[in-house]
């Protein structure tokens, strides 16, 4: 199993349009971040974690030439907007693409690409095609289960995604204690840490970092990280199991 960030920023991006703060302004690459997304490679399969304003960017920076199936963690607009891009694919691939998402998820995705699902919208430049599926407990994909992992984001229920030894969990601000079971002593969990203040709808770092604490995964990586965090002066205050996830960061787990 391959992991690849394709971004690692909240909403905005980092830098953020028109803002001259030192990590805006900032040469390190790793203070560049993309709207958060995530590609999983399983046996040759691409499995894209959300569809961000930036995938196109996202996907030519990472050379990916197929895409087998997306899951999507919730319907914000950082997570979705993207989706059209990947009407490439239909072209390369001939087939249409099996999405998977909470119901609330796939009916925004309905409305907002509506064209994509009206029979008598004119073909011209081509039109994504995709397969919708609810996601309401673990499902099959490619002959691996992936279960869905409950959080709260403000108010909004929205799910991370668990493999056997690998969980991805963004744009949380409350975990349920039955989602920390799920993720306990997980080998490697991927956790939102938006900036050092608190904030109504995402974890702070430090917030994140408890509930590192609690699960006791093997490795955490934080990300949808904020302007406000400089990549440097974060990874010196961290706990060893905890890195900063940067944008295309690469590695490789054992299912
Ligand atoms: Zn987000
Ligand atoms: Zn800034
Ligand atoms: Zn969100």
């Amino acid at each position: 199993m391959k992991i690849t960030f394709l971004g690692t920023g909240t909403s905005y991006g980092v830098p953020v349009i028109g803002c001259e703060c030192e990590v805006c302004r900032s040469s390190s690459s790793r203070n560049k971040r993309l709207r958060s997304s995530l590609l999983i490679t399983i046996d040759s399969k691409n499995i894209l974690i959300d569809t961000t304003p930036d995938i196109r960017a996202q996907l030519l920076k990472t050379k990916i030439k197929h895409l087998d199936a997306i899951l999507f963690t919730h319907y914000h607009a950082d997570h979705i907007l993207g989706l059209d891009d990947v009407r490439i694919f239909n072209r390369i691939q001939k087939t249409s693409i099996p999405c998977f998402a909470l119901k609330n998820t796939i009916d925004t995705i309905k409305t907002i690409f509506e064209y994509a699902f009206n029979p008598n919208t004119p073909e011209g430049g081509g039109l994504p095609q995709l397969t919708l599926n609810i996601v309401k407990d673990s499902f099959d994909l490619f002959g691996t289960q992936i279960t869905p992992v409950p959080i709260l984001h403000g108010n909004l229920s929205i799910i991370g995604f668990k493999w056997k030894n690998f969980a991805y969990v963004t744009d949380c601000s409350f975990m349920p204690e039955d989602s920390k079971k799920l993720l306990y002593k997980i080998n490697t969990l991927v956790l939102n840490g938006l900036r050092y203040r608190p904030h109504s709808t995402h974890y702070s770092i430090s917030e994140s970092l408890d509930v590192i604490k609690q699960i006791q995964p093997k490795r955490a990586y934080l990300t949808h990280i904020s302007h406000d965090v400089d990549h440097e002066n974060l990874k010196i205050n961290l706990p060893d199991n905890v890195k900063i996830a940067y944008d295309r960061l690469t590695f490789k787990i054992n299912d």
